[in-house]
């Protein structure tokens, strides 16, 4: 029992150290969940700015359009002096700020009216893109048209915004375009914060891209249309996926919307990295802080396990020593008769015997005075090894009983198998071979007295311990090195019996 404590200590600091590990890396997840939400809606937001801003300029400039085409279908327009019939035309563009030169073309594409000033300059506009489309469709309506790139610069490219003029039977009469300089989305998507990594474009919905941040001007007027990302876009209104840069190859999680009425797509994009670089470094010392932490936890149920594993041990040892007899490692007395208690008892309730050998070293008093005592330490030390194999047994118990006195307590064992145990060990004694000059055999021997509860009845273990001391007197004088077992005649003899010689 006592013995699992210290690993408890450790299982315990360990199961805890788990559930601190647990709940770090809970809250570390959560922190992450966060910072992705907190990225995606900052994104949705942009892409929702960016999206209401350009619905509104593009709706003034659908309405500008839309003055001149009135205008010019007015019959009073015709009657007018050049001069004035420009400044009535553009009357009412003049609040497009974002709008560059509003040029008005005939069905051939030749410009008729130029809003930056009259006589318009000699331009014929038939293949462009903006011309084409209203001149092939009476249904096309606004038409965004693809980049036009400037002579003066990619800095300056501009877009058209065309409507198709038709005359009164529905046939096709002209264009109305107004041109606007691409240079208004960079300024739009510059205001923003969107991270060092992250990106904004704007495409048309054919996938030509029209402005990007990071500004790329090389890049203007390419097609995106067979990157797997616009084909996202191509396939939702709105939205937002993690995805990969079709142009950097940077991980990004991607917040798209059409700007409602025209056909542009903006999508604003923040990095991985940005999105997880704050939460990363807190992660780190979250991290370093839990291990810390789980390491001295354990560490600390380490040594205090050690500490109670020492006292234990330390525990064990006193125990054993309080019942054990120093020089031999033997039981004592105290721990004999502990355990003669216990024995006894058993044998009574089963009914088995229970035998005694005591034995006492021949002439050791004169073995200490020609060999000193410390030898004589090391015999008696000798005689108890050989003592304590002989007690075997669950249940046997070899002591020491005083001086050079030893006894065994031998359970489940009558009179005739103790006496033969006996006789085994005092021949063991004798053959160890220990040299004792004033000893007849020369060596040193002990005698043996043998009692058991089979050959008589005993009131206490004490009794039966009387008994195997009386025997072994008469073994004594019977000239020692020899066995005795006890008979009932022996207590009368032993009383009256005169000193030893
Ligand atoms: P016998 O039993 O054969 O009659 O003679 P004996 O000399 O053994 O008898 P006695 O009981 O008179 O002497 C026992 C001696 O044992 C006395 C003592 O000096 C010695 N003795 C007892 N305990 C120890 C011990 O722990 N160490 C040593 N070296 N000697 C011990
Ligand atoms: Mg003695
Ligand atoms: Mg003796």
């Amino acid at each position: 029992m006592m013995t699992r404590r210290p690993n408890a200590v450790i299982a315990i600091s360990i199961v805890l150290a788990a559930a601190l590990t647990a709940v770090a890396g809970w809250v570390m997840a959560q922190m992450r969940e966060d910072a992705l939400a907190s990225a995606r809606a900052a994104a949705y937001n942009m892409a929702l700015l960016f999206e209401r801003d350009t619905q509104r300029n593009f709706d003034v400039y659908a309405l500008a359009l839309q003055g001149v085409i009135d205008a010019i279908d007015d019959p009073r327009l015709t009657e007018l002096p050049y001069d004035l019939r420009q400044s009535v035309l553009f009357d009412r563009s003049a609040t497009a700020r974002n709008l560059g030169a509003i040029l008005v073309a005939n069905a051939s594409g030749d410009v008729v009216f130029d809003s930056r000033g009259a006589p318009p300059r000699e331009l014929n506009v038939a293949h462009r893109d903006y011309f084409i489309a209203q001149r092939d469709s009476p249904h096309t309506g606004l038409y965004v048209s693809h980049p036009m790139m400037a002579r003066d610069g990619p800095d300056n490219a501009t877009i058209g915004l065309s409507r198709r003029l038709q005359k009164p039977d529905g046939s096709f009469a002209g264009v109305v375009v107004g041109t606007m300089r691409l240079d208004y989305f960079r300024r739009l998507m510059s205001g923003v914060e969107i991270g060092a990594h992250g990106a904004v474009t704007l495409t048309l919905a054919d996938g030509t891209l029209l402005m990007r941040r990071p500004y790329a001007p090389e890049l203007i007027g390419g097609s995106l249309a067979d990157s797997a990302l616009f084909q996202r876009f191509e396939r939702e209104q709105q939205g937002g996926f993690f995805g990969v840069g079709p142009v950097d190859g940077v991980r990004r999680w991607f917040a798209f919307r059409r700007v409602d009425g025209y056909p542009l797509i903006f999508s604003v994009a923040v990095a991985a990295g940005d999105i997880y670089s704050e939460w990363r470094a807190r992660a780190w010392i979250i991290g370093s802080l839990t291990v810390l932490l789980d390491a001295s936890l354990i560490a600390f149920a380490a040594l205090l396990s050690r500490q109670l594993r020492r006292r234990e041990l330390l525990e064990d040892e006193l125990r054993a020593l309080a019942g054990t007899d120093a020089l031999t490692a033997l039981a004592n007395r105290r721990a004999f008769e502990a355990r003669a208690d216990h024995e006894w008892l058993r044998a009574r309730r089963s009914g088995q015997p229970l035998a005694v050998i005591m034995l006492d070293v021949d002439r050791f008093k004169l073995y200490n005075d020609r060999y000193g005592h410390a030898a004589g330490d090391a015999a008696l030390a000798a005689v108890a090894r050989s003592i304590g194999s002989h007690a075997r047994r669950p249940g046997d118990c070899a002591a020491r009983y005083g001086g050079e006195e030893f006894v065994l307590l031998l359970p489940e064992t009558n009179a005739a198998q103790a006496l033969a145990h006996a006789e085994k060990l005092r021949s063991a004694i004798e053959t160890l071979d220990i040299p004792h000059a004033d000893s007849p055999n020369n060596v040193l021997t002990a005698s043996v007295g043998v009692a058991s509860t089979s050959a008589s009845d005993f009131e206490s273990w004490r009794a039966l311990v009387e008994a195997a001391d009386a025997a072994l007197y008469i073994a004594k004088r019977a000239g020692r090195n020899r066995v005795a077992a006890w008979q009932p005649s022996f207590a009368r003899e032993h009383h009256s019996a005169g000193p030893e010689l």
